[in-house]
């Protein structure tokens, strides 16, 4: 008998079109959009058993909606996990497992490295909670082992980081985690379960910013927590309670983006990797951040725990901020912007914008310079995208 159809034999790309799949009696072939905020039951027994969960079945769309659970199924199992739950946005996911699975005296572990708002959100929001923050260099598994105290309950790293693409040992920091008895928790935001699946190497979850990659074209904020059903419960609890959900029509634009994932990443690195290359030969450029040049220091590293780079290029211009701001404004094609992930290639000035808030001092901490742009590489022809930068560039000369 031949019985391969099962889906744990399937590769990603198979798991990002096939998976979830929801089908009425219309027989529609793309996953309807079931635009309601609650569902009718046969009868007052029926309505009994779903709320007791002697009978499964949708509710209520602040915890359980069709089109939603069809974008949870599907990047579960692209991440190789038990469980996902889909919120309103990368940072209420971050909240949710915080708030979830941490009380008042549990101490987080995490990277410097992190998404700027992340850095808020621990320290400003989590702190009048009672959860303390405690940070240490990413790239330095040491310091990770140090830093642990007897209240560490959560480790918190963000890999390739943003914007300097320092890489983190998930293997060797999970280990740490779990040798004190605490979790570690991966953004995967910048590798998606493309390139990279973070529970594979060990890590506990798995956050994502689905408004960035997942989606692709830059259309909806959302965000997902992926991982083993014993904290993933806990986090849907926080989530049917507190109501940070994700709509049914922002889930069916995401579904979409999953199935065109591993294509579009797959794109963007090629272009990223091959701009990288050439920015590095570039007597106006000082360096260049990316995890797929054999300079990068940890290049070996990433190697092994990536399937591929990713689309997120920095450099160093020669000169300051008037020449990165000079580089900026000289392009044509590529969208002044603080987004990320998008088919459209973006240009961001870290040390004015999205690190803007931080002061000199931790900005030099940071490794953010003056000079640092951050080139997020879409999905436009590579060429057109050099031939920009080349006339850029000599906007900076002249
Ligand atoms: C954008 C981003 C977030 C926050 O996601 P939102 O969807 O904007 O709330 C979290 N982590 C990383 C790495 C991000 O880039």
């Amino acid at each position: 008998m031949n019985d391969w159809n099962h889906q744990d034999d399937w590769a990603i790309e198979t798991l990002a079109i096939r998976t979830g799949q929801v089908r009425t009696e219309f027989g529609e072939h793309s996953e309807p959009i079931f635009a309601t905020s609650s569902f009718v039951f046969n009868s007052a027994e029926q309505a009994a058993a779903r709320f007791s969960k002697a009978e499964p079945g949708f509710i209520y769309s602040r915890f359980s909606n069709p089109t939603v659970a069809a974008f949870e199924t599907r990047l579960a199992a692209m991440e190789g996990a038990e469980q996902c739950v889909a919120t309103a946005s990368g940072m209420s996911a971050i909240m949710a497992v915080m708030q979830s699975l941490l009380q008042s005296g549990d101490e987080i572990l995490s990277s410097y490295s992190i998404f700027g708002t992340t850095n808020v959100l621990f320290e400003k929001y989590l702190r009048k909670f009672g959860i303390q923050t405690n940070f240490v260099s990413q790239t330095d598994v040491a310091a990770w082992r140090e830093a642990i105290t007897p209240k560490t309950r959560l480790l918190f790293l963000e890999t390739p980081s943003n914007p300097l693409a320092e890489i983190a040992d998930i293997r060797a920091i999970a280990e740490i985690a779990h040798e004190a008895g605490a979790i570690l928790v991966v953004d995967n935001c910048f590798c998606t379960p493309a390139l990279q699946r973070p529970l594979a190497l060990g890590a506990d979850i798995v956050i994502h910013s689905a408004t960035k990659f997942l989606d692709g074209q830059g259309r909806c904020i959302g965000g997902a927590v992926v991982g083993p059903s014993r904290y993933l419960e806990e986090v849907y609890g926080y989530l049917r309670t507190v109501g940070p959900t994700m709509s049914p029509f922002n889930a069916w634009v995401f579904l979409k983006g999953l199935e065109t994932l591993s294509l579009r990443m797959q794109a963007h690195s090629t272009s990223a990797q091959r701009l990288a290359e050439w920015l590095e030969q570039q007597p106006a450029i000082e360096r260049v951040h990316y995890a797929g040049l054999a300079s990068h220091p940890q290049h070996a590293l990433a190697s092994s725990q990536q399937d591929g780079y990713g689309g997120i290029v920095s450099f160093e211009v020669r000169g300051g901020k008037e020449q990165a701001w000079k580089l900026i404004n000289g392009t044509k094609i590529f969208s002044i912007t603080a987004n990320l992930g998008d088919t459209k290639s973006t240009l961001t000035h870290p040390a004015t914008t999205t690190h803007g808030r931080l002061t000199p001092e931790e900005r030099q901490r940071a490794g953010i310079k003056d000079n640092l742009i951050r080139m997020a590489v879409g999905l436009e022809n590579v060429n057109d995208l050099k031939r920009d930068l080349i006339h850029a560039l000599e906007a900076i000369d002249g």
